[in-house]
């Protein structure tokens, strides 16, 4: 047993030791009371400020340094230091009157008495003149970790124990400094329940010894609110490269992650509403086109019954006003799917002779009061048979057709399909538009395809149109992967060209050698007379579709509703089937789908669906059911024409299907 004596010797003697020490080593060490005067200096403090210690005891700190003119001494609040605040790795240089510089980094703490009472402060400073610069890129990689906003880092030992970290971290831990953390573990901290998962994190690191990367994480912070952090823990090494330990550093991404699900939530939101606003396009596209099918099927009905000039004149406006109103109709559509991102393109073979044919032969009759000719020239090289969006491709020629029209009081409208390039396997094919008409100003040559131009509407409105025509067909054309453009002398007339670059396939090729299309009545079908059940529950649409195929030499039976359709086809036989799809019992596609359960020719017959309904999925899902083409309201006696020849006529496209089959 030790006496209490000789353990106060011990105790001096380790108190000498210590002052020897402290006295000896190359750390400046400093205590002051209360009043800031000097308690204890060391040789290496005494030394650095160029005092004598015995000298400098019980004077005060800062009052001596102004004494040596010291320029930059360091400068604290020793009340906020008394408080508990501590300063760390302060970096101050000062310089003597000599010019000669120090560069000292001091950690201040306060001393406390065994009471836990304040009565001084502890200064030791670690003279880093040498090695500044050093020093300087450590303090500011430091610094930048630090106080890297959205930055976490933190290092802990083998244990898990946290050996220091930064602001952010801190931040988060709700701990008022850096320091606080060291000793912790994360039992000790605001994730507690998620501590045991972390330190499994941290085992596999330190045995494996290699990284573990984006570990994601949700944790409730010291504010307790939720974050979303994302998490890479490396292996803590020493200087002779053992593991000591785990560092890691982490993003809080919480923001990114709310802005993430805004953004989904707001597309999400965009998406329905434009599902909203697709869906009241094709209601409202719907409702329009019924009845404008039964005022122009009505005009057609009147022209058939010998009308005197003055009637027949009213029929040509009512035709020709709700001619205009359709295509208005059609366009304020398209704009619409246009501008909601659904613009649909299909890609389907067809006869481009034909369809340019069958344009030109149906706008004729708008120059039956002007002097102008309408002229169509199908160079003998330009396949017929094409594979492009057919409906598209009418839509741009009748777009830029009818403007040459309306712009041309007299002279000509040329429309020319020509073939500039052609290889092997492709081929561009280009349409030209070129009229006598009153041409456009050079500067607005460029704005015609934007949407809503108009040249004229600025001063008069001598023309109609709403101006979106062009745009829209810039906008298809493209999608197409073809490209428009234009020429134009003002009061000479204007020339607009289209090209798309096409591909050929042998099967094409072959096509051109096949039949052009034959106006004449008489020719028009293989059959004579062919039978035709018509499935038709309106009783206007009825008189229409009636009137314009009997004017075409057909015969008619009507069915008004499903049921009916299929017992009149069952007991009947029949060529062809117009099929509307809005039916009172069983729709449209489900009699067609009844019909193609038949076996043998029968099943076989052409089915034309007839709707209003006039997006794409509309007419797929028309093909779906197995109607083998698709006219849309209002019936245009033009397009009716083309396809009874093409299913009915000479060389329908079922017998060219079946050769290519
Ligand atoms: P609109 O329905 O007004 O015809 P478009 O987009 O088709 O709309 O045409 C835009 C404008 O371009 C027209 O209003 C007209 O000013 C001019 N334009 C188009 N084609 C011709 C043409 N062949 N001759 C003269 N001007 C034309």
């Amino acid at each position: 047993m030790i006496l209490k004596s000789s353990r106060n010797q011990l105790k001096n003697s380790i108190r000498r030791t210590f002052s020897v020490l402290l006295q000896n080593c190359n750390d400046l060490v400093i205590c002051l009371d209360l009043d800031l005067c000097i308690i204890e200096c060391n040789n290496a403090a005494a030394k650095v400020h160029r005092w004598k210690r015995d000298e400098v005891l019980n004077k005060n700190y800062m009052e001596l340094c102004l004494k040596s003119g010291f320029t930059n001494p360091i400068s604290f609040d020793p009340n906020k230091i008394l408080l508990g605040k501590k300063i760390t790795n302060h970096a101050c240089t000062f310089i003597h009157t000599d010019k000669t510089e120090h560069t000292i980094v001091w950690t201040i703490t306060r001393l406390l008495n065994d009471k836990k009472e304040p009565y001084g402060l502890l200064m030791v400073g670690h003279d880093i003149t040498d090695i500044k610069e050093a020093w300087a890129q450590v303090y500011h990689l430091d610094s930048i970790i630090k106080h890297a906003p959205g930055l976490i880092y933190y290092w802990k030992d083998r244990n898990s124990v946290h050996l220091g970290c930064n602001n952010s971290f801190a931040e988060l831990a709700g701990l008022k400094s850096c320091e606080e953390v060291v000793g912790k573990t994360d039992f000790d901290l605001p994730w507690k329940s998620q501590a045991d998962s972390y330190r499994k994190d941290d085992q596999q690191v330190i045995e494996s010894g290699k990284p573990k990367s984006n570990i994601e994480d949700l944790l409730i912070a010291a504010d307790g609110k939720p974050r979303i952090v994302v998490a890479n823990k490396v292996p803590l090494r020493d200087i002779e490269g053992n593991i000591v330990g785990t560092l890691s550093t982490a993003a809080d991404i919480t923001q990114l992650k709310e802005a993430e699900q805004a953004t989904l939530e707001a597309k999400n939101k965009a998406e329905i509403a434009n599902q909203a606003k697709a869906n009241f396009l094709a209601t409202m596209s719907h409702e329009l086109r019924t009845p404008m099918n039964a005022i122009m099927g009505m005009a057609q009905i009147l022209l058939r019954q010998n009308p005197t000039q003055e009637q027949q004149e009213c029929i040509d406006i009512i035709r020709n006003a709700s001619l205009g109103l359709l295509s208005l109709i059609n366009d304020i559509l398209d704009f619409a799917r246009l501008e909601a991102g659904r613009l649909e393109i299909s890609s389907e073979r067809f006869n481009l002779y034909e369809l340019t044919h069958a344009v030109i032969t149906s706008l004729q009759h708008q120059l039956d009061h002007k002097p102008v000719k309408l002229s169509l020239n199908y160079s003998d090289d330009t396949p017929h048979y094409i594979i492009l969006d057919s409906r598209r491709v009418r839509q741009i020629l009748i777009n830029l057709t009818n403007n040459a029209v309306k712009f041309t009081q007299e002279g000509e409208v040329k429309v020319s399909v020509t073939c500039p390039e052609q290889t092997k396997n492709s081929t561009t094919i280009r349409i030209t538009v070129t009229d006598t008409g009153i041409g456009i100003p050079s500067d607005k040559l460029e704005q015609i395809f934007e949407r809503f131009t108009q040249v004229e509407s600025q001063y008069s409105r001598r023309f109609e149109g709403a101006g979106l025509g062009l745009s829209i067909s810039k906008q298809l054309i493209e999608a197409m992967g073809g490209s428009i453009g234009v020429s134009s002398i003002l009061g000479e007339g204007s020339s607009f060209w289209v090209e798309f670059p096409i591909k050929i396939s042998d099967q094409i090729a072959k096509q051109n050698t096949l039949p052009i299309l034959d106006s004449d009545k008489a020719n028009l079908f293989a059959i004579k007379n062919p039978q035709i059940l018509l499935i038709e529950d309106n009783l206007l649409n009825q008189m229409v579709a009636k009137s314009l195929l009997e004017e075409l030499d057909c015969r008619i039976n009507i069915a008004s509703n499903g049921k009916q359709a299929l017992q009149l086809f069952a007991d009947g036989n029949y060529d062809l089937i117009f099929a509307d799809i809005g039916l009172p019992d069983m729709d449209g596609l489900t009699v067609t789908k009844e019909i193609r359960k038949y076996k043998g020719e029968k099943a076989n017959i052409p089915i034309i669906a007839l709707t209003a309904h006039v997006l794409q999925e509309d007419r797929e899902n028309c093909l779906n059911a197995g109607a083998d083409a698709v006219i849309t309201k209002p019936i245009m006696p033009e397009e009716l024409k083309m396809t009874l020849k093409r299913w009915l006529g000479k060389k329908s496209v079922k017998k060219v299907k079946l050769i290519l089959d």
